[in-house]
C-alpha cells in the first residue's frame, strides 16, 4: 500500500503542514512527487486541490484512519508541480529535509495587501456619448453631464481622480453602471521597484559574427526541441548580455518565459537596465532589497503573464511562470551561487534540474568558467560557445605587469605601492584619467605568510593553507593537522612572517598620504550596507567625482567605466591563502575580471598585479589571460588530491552544543564511512569547521571523496540509518552537501 503526502494550501506559510492519502488502486502508477491532486479534507464533503510532496509506503498514523485520494487533477504541469519537483531534488542532493526546501522554492506568501487602481470605462460610442450627455443636460443631472463629457475623446479615465475632481458621487456613478453606459474596472497596480525608470528603448546591437553563430546555433536547436545546456565562453566585454538577449528573445517569440541568474552582488542595476530597454515591462526583477510588497508583485507578474524575463540572483529561479523555455546564468562561476544557509544548493545545479523539469536550456556564461562547466563543455556534455575578442571594435584587451613584492621589500621599499604602481597611478591623475585600486579579501586574514619569500604555510596533507588559531597554532580544516606557528620562514629563514590583514579602509588611508589631493572613493561592505549604496558609489565614480576608487571584489564585477585606465590589484596572492581547495580557481577568476575593468572603452588599459608569487600558476595565467594553461594545471592538482571536479566530495558537517556527543559522532560516523563495502572511498577528518564555535554550538567536518557520485550518495544513506540508531542522535545534528 502506498500513500502521498498532500500539501493543502500551497500559498500558506503552512507548507511543512502535510497530509496523508491513501493512494487507491485506480490511481496507481500515476501519483509522483509534484502531481496536483483532489483531496477529501476536513469533515464536509468537499474535495479540496493539493499537491503531492512525497510518497512512501510508510503510514503516520493509524492506517484505518487514512482517507483515499479523490483524483489526480486534470491540468498538466504548473509552476507549482515543477517546483515542488525542484524541492524534491534540493532534498535529495543538499542535505535538508522537504519542508525546508519546500520553503525555499515556495516562498512564503506574505500578507501584503494587493493595490488595485480602479478606472471608469465609457461604453457608449461617441455619437451616443454625445447624446446621453445633451439628454443630461436637459434633465439637469449636472453630474452625469460632467461626466459624460470627461469622456470626450477618452474612453477611459481614472477612477478616483475623476470622481474629486467632478465631484461625482457613488449613487451617480452606479446609476450609469446599471444603464450600461459605463463600466468600473479594476487593476491590480504592481509595485516596481527603483528600476522602473523611462530608460530608452535601445536596439539590439548588430552581433559580430562569434556572437552570431553563438545565438544562431542556439535558436536553431532551439527550434528543433533541441534543449541541453550551453556554455557561453567570452571574455569580459566580449558581449555575452548581447547574446543572452538575442537567445531570450527568440524563446519569448514562442510565447515561453525566460530567467536569467546574476550574481548577488553589484551587478543588478545595470544588468537590469540593459534589460529593460530591450524588452521593456516585461522584466521582472528579484533581489534581496526589495520589500516583501515589491517581491510577491514580482512573483504573481510572473505567474499572471504581466512579465515574462524574471531578473534576479538565486531566488529568481523560483518564479512561478508557466512554462520557462531558457534559464540563463551569468557569471556562473561566481560563489554567490552556492547558498549559505540549509539548503545549500548551488543555483547553477538548481537551474539545471530546473530547466531539465521545464523542458527548457540552459545557458551559463562566463570570462572564466568553473572547472566543473569547463569539464563538461569538453567532454561534450555542455555545448561549447566561444567568444574571443572584445565586442566593441575600438576597445583593446589591457597590457598586464606583475610586480614581484618580495623585490620590492629587497629595495627597502616597506609601504604597499610598489613603484611601478605608484608612478602608474600618479600618471592618471595627472592626465585626468581614473584608477580603480583592488584588495583582494576573498580570503581568511588568518593565513600565514613570508613577506621576504612568499612562502605560505600549508598543510602536508590536503595542500591548502593552514589558519592561524589564537597566537601560536596553525591548523588545517581538511583533516585537523596542527603545527606550532614558526617564529622564522621555513625556506628562508627570515623573520617577516607574520598573518597577513589589510582592510580598504586602511589602503584608502595609504593612498590620500601617498597621493595627496586625490580624490578617493572606497567600497566595501560597510560603505555600501545602505539601500543604494551600492549604486551611488559607482554612479559618483562614473560620473568622474573621484579619481581612484578603492575597494574588494565587489568593485570588479561586470561594471563599464570609459575613463578608468589602470586597474591595480595589491595583492593578488590573499585569496590564494584561503583554507579552500578552490583557492587557485577563485585568484584566477577575481585577477582575470579585475585585468578585464580597465580600457573598456576608446582608451587603452594597464594593470598592474602586485604579488609574493608571481610564478604560480593561477597568477602568471591570469597576467597572460591564458585560461587554458590554467584549468590544464588546477586539473592535474585537483586531480592529485582527488578533489572536484576530479572526484566527488560529500561534507558532513556535525553541530552540537555538547562537544562530547559531537566527538562520538563524529568518530563513529567516519569509522562508518571507511569501514563499508565500498572500495576507494577516502575519508578525511574529523576537523574542526572553520568556525568551530558558534553561539556555544560547536561544528565539526568529514570529508568522503571518491570519484562515483552513487558511491557516496549510498554511503551517505547508510551514515543517516546509523544516525537514527545512534545514542547521540537527539544531541547532534548532521548535515549533508557535496562540495
Ligand atoms: P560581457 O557581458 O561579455 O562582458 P557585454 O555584453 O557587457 O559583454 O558587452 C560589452 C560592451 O560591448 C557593452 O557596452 C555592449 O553594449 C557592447 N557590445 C556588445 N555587443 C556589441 C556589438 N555586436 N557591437 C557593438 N557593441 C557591442
Ligand atoms: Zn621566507
Ligand atoms: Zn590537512
Amino acid at each position: 500500500m502506498m500513500y502521498a503526502s498532500v500539501i493543502i494550501d500551497i500559498s500558506h506559510e503552512n507548507v511543512d503542514k502535510t497530509f496523508q492519502y491513501r493512494i487507491p488502486e485506480s490511481l496507481e502508477g500515476r501519483i509522483f512527487v509534484g502531481t496536483p491532486v483532489r483531496v477529501p479534507f476536513g469533515n464536509s464533503s468537499a474535495v479540496r486541490s493539493g499537491y503531492v510532496v512525497e510518497v512512501t509506503d510508510r503510514p503516520e498514523i493509524d492506517p484505518a484512519r487514512i482517507r483515499d485520494l479523490d483524483s489526480a487533477a486534470k491540468e498538466g504541469v504548473t509552476a507549482q508541480s515543477r517546483l515542488i519537483q525542484l524541492a524534491w531534488w534540493m532534498k535529495e542532493h543538499c542535505g535538508c529535509t522537504m519542508n525546508q526546501a519546500l520553503k525555499t522554492v515556495l516562498p512564503v506568501r506574505q500578507k501584503v495587501r494587493q493595490q488595485k487602481d480602479r478606472q471608469l470605462r465609457c461604453l457608449l460610442n461617441e455619437e451616443e456619448r454625445k447624446e446621453a450627455a445633451l439628454e443630461a443636460a436637459r434633465k439637469h443631472y449636472t453630474a452625469r453631464q460632467r461626466l459624460l463629457e470627461a469622456f470626450a475623446g477618452l474612453p477611459v479615465l481614472p477612477y478616483d481622480q475623476t470622481v474629486r475632481r467632478l465631484r461625482l458621487s457613488a449613487a451617480v456613478i452606479r446609476g450609469l453602471e446599471e444603464k450600461g453606459i459605463l463600466a468600473v474596472e479594476s487593476q491590480t497596480r504592481y509595485r516596481m521597484p527603483e528600476y522602473y525608470g523611462n530608460p530608452a528603448f535601445s536596439a539590439p546591437a548588430r552581433l559580430n559574427p562569434e556572437q552570431q553563430a553563438a545565438a544562431d546555433d542556439f535558436c536553431a536547436r532551439y527550434d528543433r526541441g533541441e534543449r541541453g545546456v550551453f556554455l557561453l565562453f567570452g571574455i569580459t566585454g566580449s558581449g555575452k548580455t548581447e547574446v543572452y538577449m538575442e537567445m531570450i528573445r527568440h524563446v519569448l517569440e514562442q510565447g515561453r518565459q525566460a530567467i536569467v541568474l546574476i550574481p548577488e552582488i553589484a551587478l543588478t542595476y545595470q544588468t537590469v537596465q540593459r534589460f529593460y530597454s530591450r524588452f521593456g515591462r516585461r522584466i521582472a526583477v528579484m533581489h534581496s532589497r526589495l520589500s516583501d510588497g515589491e517581491r510577491y508583485d514580482q512573483f504573481e507578474r510572473a505567474r499572471t503573464g504581466d512579465a515574462s524575463v524574471m531578473i534576479g540572483p538565486r531566488s529568481a529561479l523560483f518564479a512561478p511562470f508557466p512554462d520557462p523555455g531558457l534559464i540563463v546564468v551569468d557569471e556562473e562561476h561566481e560563489t554567490s551561487y552556492q547558498s549559505e544557509t540549509v539548503p545549500r544548493y548551488h543555483a547553477r545545479d538548481a537551474a539545471r534540474q530546473l530547466a531539465n523539469l521545464a523542458g527548457a536550456s540552459l545557458v551559463l556564461g562566463s570570462a572564466t568558467p568553473s572547472l566543473e562547466s569547463y569539464t563538461r563543455a569538453l567532454s561534450g556534455e555542455y555545448r561549447l560557445y566561444r567568444l574571443t575578442g572584445r565586442a566593441k571594435p575600438d576597445s583593446a584587451v589591457s597590457q598586464v605587469q606583475v610586480v614581484d613584492l618580495r623585490e620590492e621589500l629587497k629595495s627597502g621599499n616597506k609601504s604597499m605601492f610598489s613603484r611601478a604602481l605608484a608612478e602608474a597611478v600618479q600618471k592618471r591623475l595627472d592626465a585626468g584619467q581614473q584608477t580603480m585600486l583592488f584588495i583582494n579579501r576573498r580570503g581568511y586574514a588568518g593565513f600565514v605568510s613570508c613577506r621576504s619569500c612568499g612562502t605560505a604555510m600549508r598543510c602536508p596533507h590536503c595542500d591548502v593553507s593552514l589558519t592561524l588559531h589564537g597566537s601560536s597554532r596553525l591548523v588545517c580544516h581538511y583533516c585537523g593537522y596542527q603545527q606550532k606557528m614558526p617564529d622564522r620562514c621555513p625556506v628562508c629563514g627570515s623573520p617577516y612572517i607574520a598573518a597577513f590583514g589589510t582592510g580598504t579602509q586602511k589602503i584608502q588611508a595609504m593612498a590620500a598620504r601617498q597621493f595627496p589631493g586625490a580624490r578617493i572613493l572606497r567600497m566595501d561592505l560597510d560603505t555600501t550596507s545602505r539601500k543604494g549604496g551600492h549604486e551611488a558609489i559607482l554612479a559618483a565614480f562614473r560620473r568622474h567625482e573621484a579619481d581612484i576608487l578603492v575597494g574588494t571584489q565587489m568593485i570588479v564585477k561586470g561594471h563599464d567605466f570609459p575613463d578608468v585606465t589602470l586597474v591595480g590589484i595589491l595583492a593578488a596572492d590573499l585569496s590564494l591563502y584561503s583554507p579552500d581547495f578552490r583557492c587557485g580557481e577563485r585568484t584566477f577568476q577575481l585577477l582575470t575580471q579585475a585585468a578585464g575593468r580597465a580600457g573598456r572603452d576608446r582608451l587603452p588599459g594597464e594593470v598592474i598585479i602586485q604579488t609574493y608569487q608571481p610564478d604560480h600558476y593561477a597568477i602568471a595565467c591570469a597576467a597572460a589571460q591564458d585560461y587554458e594553461t590554467f584549468y590544464q594545471q588546477e586539473m592535474a592538482y585537483r586531480r592529485a588530491l582527488r578533489y572536484p571536479p576530479a572526484a566527488q566530495m560529500l561534507c558532513v558537517l556535525l553541530s552540537s552544543g555538547q562537544e562530547e556527543a559531537l566527538n562520538l559522532a563524529a568518530e563513529e560516523l567516519a569509522g562508518a564511512a571507511s569501514g563499508g563495502e565500498e572500495s576507494g572511498v577516502q575519508v578525511i577528518g574529523p576537523a574542526e569547521a572553520p568556525v568551530y564555535k558558534v553561539n556555544d554550538i560547536y561544528r565539526k567536518i568529514l570529508y568522503l571523496k571518491q570519484e562515483n557520485y552513487d558511491i557516496l550518495i549510498k554511503i551517505r544513506s547508510r551514515l543517516e540509518q546509523i544516525r537514527l540508531r545512534s545514542s547521540w542522535k537527539t544531541h547532534v545534528s548532521v548535515q549533508f552537501s557535496f562540495a
